[in-house]
């Protein structure tokens, strides 16, 4: 199948490198086996008349001197008229013989004759016109002259035997002059399958160029950083303009043809020639992670940009002359560019440039395509449009996949940071915990008690802080040891831990055998109750470790205090502190409230 094709392809190639050798048919059949297969193409030697508009029953007229131009093609290597735009009339004639078995009824098709012209349909001895038709308003004068649309079709009457295709141009606007595509015969049948067939397909390709333009523009709006998504949303836009106005449907917008119409159509076209080759050498630029010089993107985006301000600007008549070439040129040097930064991708083993190597290929393959279809009327497949948006849709694939990754990758990074924050906080946690009790250390007290201080400043409520000092602990430690020492600590903050508190109270261990309760609004003779619970819970106990029954008491010192601003959590420190003192020179095991403070509640 492949190799079919393949060979197809081959053989059509050959056609068309042999075709000028085949072309100098002098009478085109109109055959109903051939036209049963395809449309006739009228491509060949024409009879061209250079700056008259010939009455078409001239043409058997012997004393008419004409000369032979190949269509499709155009006049300008032929005619020389000081006029460096060639404009002009000029009259074109072909032979037709349409077959006595003909049955099928028939139109004919015109596509770019420039600019204007009227057709007919000539006997061949010239007696009579039995049809005419026509494209623009034909004139020989720059006034009057309209250009018709670029594509154009009409019915052809029934006839049989010898006729002359008699063209009558005109051209003062802009294009090169002459039959610049194929002629073709076709029957009303398969043109009529091709005028719903053509739109639907041009249709839903710039239907899907249009959609993937929006999304990846929605995209680089979303994410800025992604320049990659705004070139390709360009790309997609402007290949999406070129089908647009390359299949005659700006035209299709205006009810006259007129020239303002044909010449923004052909400012339009050439618009979207050089643009895109720059979109797309910046895209590669970027999806290969700088594999071009900067300074070879900012010539291409300077050569295009000017030569786009040339397109808008420049008078119609050098559009065809000067601006076409230099887009040509420049669009070449640029698929250069494009090539080469491909090439480079796949040297320097940049991911996806193995998938953008195939869809250069596909492209490429369609472009070829395209050309033998023009040339040759026994192949009739258009395929470059369906290329161009399978390579488009390929690098938005491209696109998508890297998205994901980077979403991915972001994510991951937002896990990592989660995971980063849960660990420090943990281990600010475990900062302020104090490791043999369990319960937080001087660290942990000073940070929630600077909070606490802060609000009841704010708040205007008043603060009680307790002080527990085990006595006599040094002898404790003298006599059962270090170790049985630690044990009776942590026997002291599970006191602490089972004392019924509130919410926003808190405990933890001074220093040493010293312990801290605080509690924020809590009035005196709650903080002594609690006080007194804790002193009473440590003499009460005996602590059994490793055979020994040990019992301590505790000192508490308590303290209230109504801050006011500018005070310092050191007051209530001190004050509790000042009644611990006291407590100790009463004879421990006991608890004393401290009874200097002009502001305790
Ligand atoms: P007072 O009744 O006056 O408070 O007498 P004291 O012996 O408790 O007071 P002093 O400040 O003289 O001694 C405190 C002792 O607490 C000294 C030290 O051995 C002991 N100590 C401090 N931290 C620890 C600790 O982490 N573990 C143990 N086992 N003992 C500690
Ligand atoms: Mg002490
Ligand atoms: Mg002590």
């Amino acid at each position: 199948m492949i190799i079919q094709a393949a060979m197809r392809v081959f053989f059509l190639f050959i056609l068309i490198l042999g075709s000028p050798f085949l072309w100098a048919d002098d009478e085109f059949q109109i055959d109903p086996i051939v036209l049963a297969d395809h449309a006739i193409s009228l491509d060949g030697q024409w009879q061209f008349y250079w700056g008259r508009l010939l009455s078409p029953t001239q043409v058997t007229d012997p004393d008419i001197q004409w000369q032979t131009v190949t269509v499709p093609g155009v006049w300008n290597d032929l005619v020389d008229n000081g006029n460096p735009m060639n404009h002009g009339v000029a009259t074109f004639a072909t032979r037709l013989y349409f077959h006595p078995n003909l049955t099928q009824n028939l139109t004919i098709n015109f596509v770019r004759v420039s600019e204007a012209f009227k057709g007919y349909l000539v006997r061949a001895d010239g007696t009579k016109v039995i049809s005419m038709f026509e494209g623009g308003r034909l004139s020989e004068q720059p006034e009057g002259h309209v250009v018709a649309p670029d594509y154009l079709s009409f019915a052809l009457p029934q006839a049989e035997g010898h006729y002359w295709l008699v063209l009558q141009v005109s051209k003062f606007i802009y294009y090169k002059g002459g039959i610049r595509s194929p002629v073709t015969i076709d029957t009303n049948q398969r043109r009529e399958r091709l005028a719903v067939y053509r739109p639907l397909t041009h249709g839903i390709v710039i239907g899907a160029l249009v959609y993937m333009a929006l999304n990846h523009l929605q995209i680089f709006i979303n994410r800025r950083q992604s320049t990659s998504s705004l070139l390709l949303s360009l790309a997609c836009l402007f290949i999406a303009l070129r089908s647009l106005v390359g299949y005659g449907y700006l035209e299709g917008l205006f009810s006259q043809p007129s020239n303002t119409v044909a010449i923004w159509r052909f400012r339009l076209e050439l618009l979207t020639v050089v643009l895109p080759a720059t979109i797309w050498l910046h895209f590669y630029h970027v999806l290969f992670n700088g594999v071009l010089s900067r300074w070879v993107l900012q010539i291409s985006w300077i050569g295009s940009i000017l030569l786009t301000l040339a397109v808008l600007l420049i008078s119609p008549d050098w559009l065809a002359y000067v601006i076409l070439p230099a887009e040509q040129l420049w669009l070449l040097i640029n698929m250069v560019g494009i090539t080469y930064s491909v090439l480079r991708a796949i040297q320097l083993q940049r991911p996806d440039a193995r998938v953008a190597l195939v869809s250069f290929g596909i492209v490429s393959v369609g472009v070829i395509n395209d050309l033998i279809s023009t040339r040759n009327a026994h192949y009739d497949l258009f395929i470059t449009e369906y290329a161009m948006l399978l390579f488009l849709l390929l690098h938005a694939q491209l696109l998508a996949r890297r998205y994901a990754v980077a979403i991915q990758n972001e994510i991951r990074l937002i896990h990592d940071n989660r995971k980063l924050t849960r660990e420090r906080e943990a281990a600010e946690r475990e900062a302020t915990i104090d490791h043999l009790t369990g319960v937080l250390n001087r660290k942990g007290l000073e940070v929630r008690l600077d909070q606490a201080w802060n609000t009841a400043i704010r708040e205007q409520t008043c603060l009680s802080l307790l002080i527990i000092d085990a006595d006599y602990f040094k002898q404790l430690n003298d006599r059962y040891g270090h170790l049985r020492g630690d044990y009776a600590l942590a026997f002291l903050a599970s006191v602490m831990r089972g004392l019924v508190l509130r919410s926003n109270d808190f405990y933890g261990r001074w220093g040493g055998e010293e312990f801290m309760v605080v509690m924020p609004g809590a009035v005196v003779s709650a903080a002594a109750e609690v006080a007194e619970t804790i002193r009473d819970g440590v003499e009460k106990a005996v602590l059994n470790f490793e055979n020994e029954h040990i019992r301590f008491t505790v000192s508490v010192g308590v303290a209230n205090l109504n801050p006011q601003t500018g005070d310092s959590w050191k007051t209530i420190i001190q004050q509790a502190d000042e009644a611990l003192y006291e407590a100790k020179a009463r004879g421990r095991n006991q608890i004393c409230v401290y009874s200097g403070s002009p502001n305790s509640c």
